[in-house]
């Protein structure tokens, strides 16, 4: 048994394309004054979501709606209204892709249960035959405690290699492998760590980030969730201005947004 534990790297997110903005600009008919503004945003989907808010009223500038008479220019001030209004639809469009490494199936399996605005692809462990169990003991196990689950962990990898070592892979069919592979697993521990990219919109992610910060949330997913809201709150600091990070005794952060739960 290797011992690891869960980390969290942001690989991807929604990036602008600076000339379409200038040339969608235009054609709605913004002014150069009113469109310089943008050419120094960040390119991020963070500006995608402002400008997709904007759309909605021509608040662009004054004056290209006639009913529209004042509007905010920093955008601090126009996320932290719309945050307050609830105008949650506009943050789907802003995506940001995770990997999440060294993480248990027993996170993975509450991860899955967050469905709307996500995408998950997971190692197979069909086709990917561990060489090594990689698991992460909980922190709260008194160190016998924790002693004994390693045990358990290296008398469970110790039955899966001799069942592995029983089988002639180098004589079998890709899928011959695949469908054993698949039986051996079950021995395995629930805790085996494996390595997940998960990505979701800003949306999402204000919800989740909540639900799964929560004192009551299962400690790995806090861990995880924990590392994710730091990510967000660094990059993209207007969509996460109202998130307060509560240290707990654990170790973990409990994040609460202070405008507005669900957006
Ligand atoms: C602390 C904690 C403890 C938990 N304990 C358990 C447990 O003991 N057993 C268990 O089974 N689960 C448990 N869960 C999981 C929980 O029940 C949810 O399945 C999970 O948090 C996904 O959240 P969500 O339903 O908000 O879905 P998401 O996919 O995150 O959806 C976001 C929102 O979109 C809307 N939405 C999503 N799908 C639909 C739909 N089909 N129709 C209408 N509106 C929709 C809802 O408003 C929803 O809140 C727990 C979760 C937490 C955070």
């Amino acid at each position: 048994m290797r011992a690891t534990k869960p980390i969290v790297i942001k690989i991807g997110e929604t990036r602008i394309d600076r000339e379409g903005i200038k040339q969608m600009l235009a054609a709605l008919g913004v002014s150069k004054e009113g469109s310089t503004r943008f050419e120094k945003a960040p390119d991020t989907g963070e500006t995608l979501i402002e400008l997709a808010g904007r759309i909605c009223y021509e608040s662009f500038e004054i004056g290209l709606n006639p009913n529209v008479t004042k509007i905010r220019l920093d955008p601090k001030d126009y996320f932290e209204n719309l945050l307050r209004k609830g105008d949650g639809s506009v943050a789907e469009h802003g995506l940001v892709n995770f990997v999440m490494i060294g993480v248990s199936r027993v996170m993975t399996h509450e991860l899955v249960r967050h469905r709307v605005g996500v995408a998950v692809s997971q190692e197979s462990l069909r086709y990917v035959r561990p060489k090594e169990v990689n698991f992460w003991i909980p922190d709260e196990l008194s160190p016998k405690q924790a002693e004994a689950m390693r045990a358990a962990v290296e008398q469970s990898e110790e039955a899966y290699r001799a069942l592995e070592g029983s089988i002639p892979w180098d004589k079998m069919t890709m899928d011959e492998k695949k469908r054993l592979t698949s039986a051996l697993r079950r021995i395995l521990p629930d805790g085996l760590a494996t390595n997940v990219i998960w990505s979701a919109n800003h949306r999402t992610l204000r919800w989740v980030i909540e639900m799964r910060t929560d004192p009551a949330a299962e400690v790995e997913i806090r861990m995880v969730f924990d590392q994710v809201a730091q990510i967000c709150k660094r990059d993209y600091p207007n969509i996460y201005q109202d998130f307060q990070r509560k240290e707990l005794p654990d170790g973990t952060g409990s994040w609460r947004p202070t405008l507005r739960s669900k957006v």
